[in-house]
């Protein structure tokens, strides 16, 4: 490590054990309309959520709030108040972006619950610096590795929970050049037990589907067990390779070297049922719309790596 590395890392670590901010306390207590929203939206349909009777009679003898919205409470939306107050948050965000760290991505969320969340709670986060690393080499770039902690609390001062976030703030690396654009390779997948039949099909050009070889049913991302029967015992299906953009999004910041902006990021649903995150290629993100028809092809997007991406195709189910 550099002298210059040295003396940035303990003014950062000098902020470790510091508040963040201030504290921040939720616009809204915990609300029925903002819990219904939450389940419609992530599709979770357990009643003790959102049905009063069917909550009465369960082990919490009311509505309660799924443990996952802690954080929604005390979002503090898309323009924070201002003035923040100039907490050793802001401070780090300053040494870093002065150092060059200028890019952030987040990197890991950890969340524990000590108690379900009732109606009408009323909760206060506060956050600290838990922790700041030293300059790490990642494949994003260089960069130093900040984690807060929030802790959550309720109208009497009772801790109801945590949260662990870890972003990488980092030095972007060089605008692309063509030499650096060569250079810059995607991010590999994460391959495991579990999704390595998946890959492997893809490197026989075989866009595979995990199957339930107890009741059928057709799942991805693959894992070790059916949703439907808890069944341990799969196969697989060669999928056709055609579906449609069932949703997409066009990213634009922060842009990473391997890719050529702007791109398709898709969530494809094929004709088998089973959806999934790809690009489009071969057409104008602009012209992308939902419920597109599309086609897989296998692109060797370098030497060693070969992903499932879609191109536009004609609807119907001809070839
Ligand atoms: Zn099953």
């Amino acid at each position: 490590m550099s002298d210059e590395n040295g003396v940035l890392l303990d003014k950062l670590r000098g902020l470790v054990g510091k508040p963040a901010g201030p504290p921040f306390s939720a616009w809204d207590a915990v609300n029925q309309p903002m819990i219904r929203h939450w389940c419609d939206a992530v599709g979770d349909t357990n009643p003790i959520y959102t049905d009063p009777s069917a909550a009465a009679s369960s082990a919490h003898g009311q509505i309660v709030a799924p443990p996952t919205m802690l954080q929604a409470w005390t979002m503090k939306g898309l323009v924070p108040p201002t003035p923040e107050g100039g907490g050793a948050q802001e401070e780090l965000m300053g040494l870093l972006d002065s150092a060059g760290f200028t890019s952030v991505v987040a990197t890991n969320c950890e969340q524990e619950y000590a108690r379900y969340l009732h109606l009408g709670d009323e909760l206060t986060a506060e956050q600290v610096i838990e922790d700041v690393s030293p300059e790490k080499h990642t494949a994003l770039g260089d960069g130093h590795f900040v984690t807060t902690k929030t802790t959550f609390s309720d109208q009497h001062g009772d801790v109801v929970g945590s949260m662990t976030f870890r972003i990488l703030k980092f030095r972007p690396a060089p605008a692309s050049t063509s030499s650096s654009k060569a250079a810059a390779r995607r991010p590999r997948p994460a391959i495991n037990r579990d999704n390595a039949f998946f890959w492997e099909g893809i490197d026989r050009g075989e866009l595979l589907i995990q199957r339930c070889a107890s009741c059928g049913r057709l799942r991805h991302p693959p894992g070790p067990m059916c949703p439907s029967c808890r069944s341990l015992d799969w196969d697989t299906v060669v999928s056709t390779g055609r579906g449609v953009v069932y949703s997409f999004v066009v990213p634009h910041h922060p842009q990473v070297p391997a890719f050529e902006y702007p791109y398709v990021v898709a969530l494809v649903e094929l004709d088998e049922g089973t959806r999934l995150v790809s690009n489009v290629v071969g057409v104008e993100p602009a012209e992308v719309y939902v419920g597109m028809p599309v086609a897989a092809e296998f692109v060797a997007v370098d030497d060693e790596l070969t992903l499932p991406q879609f191109r536009p195709a004609a609807a119907g189910n001809g070839a």
